[in-house]
């Protein structure tokens, strides 16, 4: 079970709400640091664990300086993610560039950059060497296949898009070898949203015995093991959050058992966790505008999906609080709805909550990792600000929010003007 508890009463976001106007997204620094420091201390037997923050959870510089401090590194796999990255001065092998069908243009701001370079494919070998020339330290991603089971987010890894066959990676790193590359990294991610700590056990397992078959086979060594994100976060009460110790103690155990058994040197474990790492320290607040009588009872908010879409994209559950009544009974049924012209854009179908009036302020949880950062334009929806609870109890805008001259700031309204009606009558 996991307590879905505010970090702050209904009176503290009323405070705020006359700075901030709602919908906004608000992160809780102090837990997102302390979670931090939880997964640092289940992986510190290994001395050379580094945690990549995986960027598109939440693009925002701020968080990422937060994490910085802890000693995070960025997981990017874009251009402008890159581009976060070095702007907060997180660069080198604290960059793990770990992309799918990358253009040329961010390959060589990766290697500018000295980030570590995770290649998706084979044929990305000659891509990379042609576009910006291969780098020392080069990473494959590894797709298991049928060796093991996706998730209902990711899916079956056969189907998957990502990474090289076990074969291939044989042939790349033989590739590697031949074209003078000295160092080496592995990688697979082949589940997300996942509570099973077994889970992540296998996944080091499996790399753990490929970088054996691998170092043994082609006499290369291997620097670190990449172990990918995908740490799920209990979404619902029912669900209990990963015990990070239960995975980096079956991970030691695996380490001794395959890598230290094995005579090889010293692995640095790498991670790319990024929902896990801000996803239930990030609410969105919300609202009541309308309250509607039909066939059911709908709740229509100021927030909308486009704020966070994962319950209309995946049908995902968010927990829902009524801020000031936590302790009245759930007892009213509602659909909780935005005002997107969409008629998945729920927050929660047939949701028991306390009897909800107008103006009521409705605190949707988890929504601190692919929330903002999915959020879109459609329909005119402008993207709201997001603001940081610090740890002395003030409040910070991370980022404003959208205004119509943002909407409108990629059209040219003077063109529009001139612009002459070619079709004739
Ligand atoms: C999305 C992603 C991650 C982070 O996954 P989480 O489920 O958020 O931990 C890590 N690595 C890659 C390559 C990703 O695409």
């Amino acid at each position: 079970m996991s307590k879905k508890t505010l970090p702050f009463g209904k009176e503290k976001l009323e405070e705020i709400i006359e700075t901030y106007p709602t919908p906004f997204h608000i992160y809780d620094e102090k837990a997102i640091v302390e979670n931090a420091r939880a997964l640092k201390a289940a992986f510190s037997w290994n001395k050379g664990f580094h945690e990549y923050f995986a960027v598109k959870a939440a693009p925002n510089p701020f968080l990422m300086k937060i994490l910085k401090a802890e000693g995070f590194g960025a997981d990017c796999s874009s251009l402008p993610e890159l581009m976060l990255a070095e702007e907060i001065g997180v660069v080198g092998e604290d960059i793990m560039f770990t992309s799918n069908d990358t253009p040329a243009d961010e390959m060589i701001k990766a290697k500018k950059l000295g980030a570590i370079i995770n290649l998706d494919d084979i044929s990305h070998i000659e891509f990379l060497e042609k576009s910006a020339g291969l780098p020392e330290l080069v990473c494959f991603r590894y797709n298991p296949g049928e060796l093991k089971e996706g998730n209902a987010i990711i899916g079956n890894p056969t189907d998957a898009k990502y990474g090289f066959t076990k074969e291939q990676l044989f042939e790349g790193y033989k590739m590697l070898k031949d074209k003078g590359v000295k160092r080496f990294g592995i990688h697979t991610m082949v589940a997300s949203n996942e509570l099973n700590p077994i889970y992540f056990i296998e996944t080091a397992e499996i790399l753990f015995n490929l970088v054996v078959e691998i170092s043994n086979e082609l006499d290369i060594t291997f620097e670190f093991v990449n172990i990918g994100g995908g740490i799920g976060i209990p979404y619902k009460p029912e669900d209990n959050a990963v015990d990070l110790n239960i995975a980096g103690q079956g991970i030691k155990d695996a380490y001794e058992r395959i890598i230290e058994n094995s005579g090889l040197p010293e692995l640095r474990l790498y991670m790319e966790c990024g929902r896990m790492v801000t996803g239930p320290y990030g609410y969105l607040v919300n609202t009541v505008r309308h309250i509607k009588e039909t066939y059911k009872t709908f709740i229509g908010l100021d927030g909308c999906m486009a704020d966070l879409m994962r319950p209309a994209l995946y049908g995902a559950y968010h927990h829902i609080t009524v801020a000031g009544k936590e302790d009245q009974p759930a007892e009213c049924t509602y659909d909780v709805t935005g005002s997107l012209c969409e008629n998945n854009d729920k927050f929660a179908i047939d949701r028991k909550l306390p009897a909800i009036e107008i103006d009521d302020l409705i605190v949707i949880h988890d929504a601190g990792a692919h929330g903002h950062a999915m959020g879109f334009n459609y329909n005119g929806k402008l993207r709201s600000a997001e603001l940081l609870l610090r740890t002395d109890g003030s409040v910070v805008e991370i980022r404003r929010a959208e205004t119509e001259a943002d909407y409108f700031a990629t059209l040219d309204f003077r063109a529009l003007k001139n612009f002459p009606i070619t079709m004739e009558k």
